[in-house]
């Protein structure tokens, strides 16, 4: 349903899923972000900022996100704002032009390392995985102020994590958040749960952090948070090495748990106008998110 354009054309009309899609995202505009953030900083927590949009199909709007990007680095240090940004490497021209993406890429990092901050990159669908890999590897050569999100669901991310390793990489670790095939990701969700933690335990081991090395614990899986908290302790591992990491409006009880106990998080504020597919994948991870609003469609 998420890329189904005639649904997209008439669900995003609809007043209840307008209003419904608040709950994860306090609204369109950078501004409406931006509030957000501070409100979160408030309460000791970080934020990532990502504008919504995927797949574009003219050279001139991979150029116009850039550009809002580079404007959302200048922003974010004038506002003085603990944010972060995450890009998507299609929002960046991938599917147009690998040389005009890695451009691209490159100018958000260059202007990230002036604004001292730090870009995400989404990890899309699985055949993006190596191009974005491949992104990574050569910004990563230039700075340090770049990081990627890797998908605990995909069978090669083990792999994967062991070729980033020695390049002291910065990783988000993801369940994964698209419909992909048994035969490439794991179909049961017992397993992606504990490739999670492997993949984690993995990049929080001695070795994975001397190399300079950050994890972003991406997930609102109680367990999981839990689960790794006790591996962080017993192996004394600083907070400087680790960041939970959560979707805005998901598990907020979760959330201030985790500030409460002293672990840093950082939670990712979404905006933009193109909020459709995203909102449907929020949606498809719980069940219950689905009956609610269909219960409120007809009611
Ligand atoms: C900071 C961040 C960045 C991400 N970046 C990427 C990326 O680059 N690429 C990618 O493929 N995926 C990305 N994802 C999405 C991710 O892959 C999962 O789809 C998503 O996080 C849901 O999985 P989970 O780990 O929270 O665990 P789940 O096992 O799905 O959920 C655990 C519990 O969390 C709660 N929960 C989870 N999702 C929802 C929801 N939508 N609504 C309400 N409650 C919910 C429920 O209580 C649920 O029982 C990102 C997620 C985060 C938090």
């Amino acid at each position: 349903m998420s890329t189904n354009p005639w649904l997209r054309e008439r669900a995003t009309r609809t007043a209840f899923v307008r209003r419904s899609v608040s709950t994860f995202m306090p609204g369109e505009r950078l501004e409406d972000a931006m509030a957000a953030a501070a409100a979160q900083q408030k309460q000791g927590i970080g934020t990532i900022l990502t504008k919504l949009g995927e797949n574009l199909t003219r050279v001139e709007e991979a150029e116009e996100v850039t550009r809002h990007y580079l404007d959302v680095l200048d922003k974010v240090q004038a506002a003085g704002l603990r944010a972060q940004i995450s890009v998507k490497p299609t929002q960046l021209g991938l599917d147009l032009d690998k040389a005009l993406c890695f451009a691209n890429l490159q100018r958000l990092v260059d202007r990230a390392v002036e604004r001292d901050n730090f870009v995400w990159i989404d990890m899309e669908s699985s055949p993006y995985v190596d191009a974005t890999l491949d992104l990574y590897r050569s910004t990563r050569t230039r700075s340090p102020r770049v990081g990627l999100a890797v998908q605990a669901y995909l069978y090669r991310t083990a792999q994967d994590v062991e070729s980033l390793i020695p390049l002291g990489a910065a990783i988000r670790v993801v369940k994964g958040a698209y419909l992909e095939a048994p035969s490439i990701a794991y179909p049961k969700k017992a397993d992606v749960d504990e490739n999670f933690y492997t993949l984690c335990c993995r990049l929080l081991a001695d070795d994975a952090r001397k190399g300079g090395g950050l994890l972003h614990i991406a997930t609102h899986d109680p367990r999981l948070v839990d689960r790794l908290a006790s591996f962080i302790d017993q192996h004394r591992i600083p907070t400087s090495a680790y960041e939970y990491a959560m979707l805005y409006g998901i598990q907020r009880s979760l959330q201030q748990r985790l500030v409460q106990a002293g672990r840093p998080l950082r939670v990712l504020v979404a905006y933009g106008e193109y909020w459709f597919p995203w909102y449907m994948r929020r949606l498809a991870e719980r069940p219950a998110n689905v009956w609610f609003v269909i219960k409120n469609i007809f009611a």
